[in-house]
């Protein structure tokens, strides 16, 4: 069975706030979706459970699991590999539930070219400015370590005209709405950012990210 139910795939930079939505989602709706939850390399932050959170494995194992097929995705973020199970995405498939998959821009793409009725979804702060205080956050990173984020999300924001939708993150109950709307509205979502005026705001945003980039390297000369 292709279409129905969905894969949804929610794809932000790094303080866009996806993993807060795609939990939200699930709590409001546990009988429509389910959580896919990831295999990774990094280490567990604290807090973080084994198979709850991700699957945590070592090199070894997950360049095994990619051998044997076990992947829908996978692609490196920031020195580690992340990947979605097929068996996860099956087995949420089987309840009958939307399957949510909260990955960045890479994966997004190999699920997009895999699964024709995705619906792929971009989630950012209507602000720039928002966003950039949470890249560029708290005092203890290094510049090198804020410049390099401030890249990815400029590179990842350079993704978000292949998506589907563009969802405002300004507040939780709405881009909660948003994402279940999406889904609902099926094949008449199916258009891509490209082609809407989304895509002057994303180039607004691409803008200010250069700006702060530029801001930082005068700061440091
Ligand atoms: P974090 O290490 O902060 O949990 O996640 C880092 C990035 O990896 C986030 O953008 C997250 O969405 C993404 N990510 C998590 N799981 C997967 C996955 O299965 N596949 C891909 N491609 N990205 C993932």
């Amino acid at each position: 069975m292709t279409g129905w139910p969905r894969v949804v795939v929610l794809s932000a930079p790094s303080g866009g706030g996806k993993t807060t939505i795609a939990k939200a989602v699930r709590e409001r709706h546990p009988e429509r979706f389910g959580f896919s939850i990831s295999a990774t390399t990094r280490r567990p932050r604290p807090g973080e459970r084994h198979g709850i959170d991700y699957h945590f494995w070592d090199r070894d194992r997950f360049r095994a699991e990619i051998v044997a097929g076990k992947f829908l995705e996978h692609a490196e973020y920031a020195g580690e590999l992340y990947g979605t199970l097929r068996a996860e995405v099956d087995r949420i498939r089987a309840q009958g539930r939307h399957v949510l998959l909260d990955i960045e821009v890479d994966g997004a793409a190999q699920v997009r070219a895999l699964e024709p009725d995705a619906v792929t979804v971009f989630i950012l702060p209507s602000e720039p400015r928002v966003l950039l205080e949470r890249l560029t956050g708290r005092q203890s990173e290094s510049a090198a370590e804020v410049e390099r984020r401030l890249e990815r999300a400029t590179y990842e924001l350079s993704q978000a005209m292949h998506f589907h939708r563009l969802i405002r993150n300004d507040d939780l109950e709405t881009a909660v709405r948003d994402v279940v709307q999406a889904v609902a509205d099926g094949e008449t979502v199916r258009r891509s950012i490209g082609s809407s005026p989304d895509f002057a705001w994303i180039n607004n945003y691409v803008s200010a990210l250069q700006q702060e980039r530029a801001r930082m390297h005068a700061q440091k000369g």
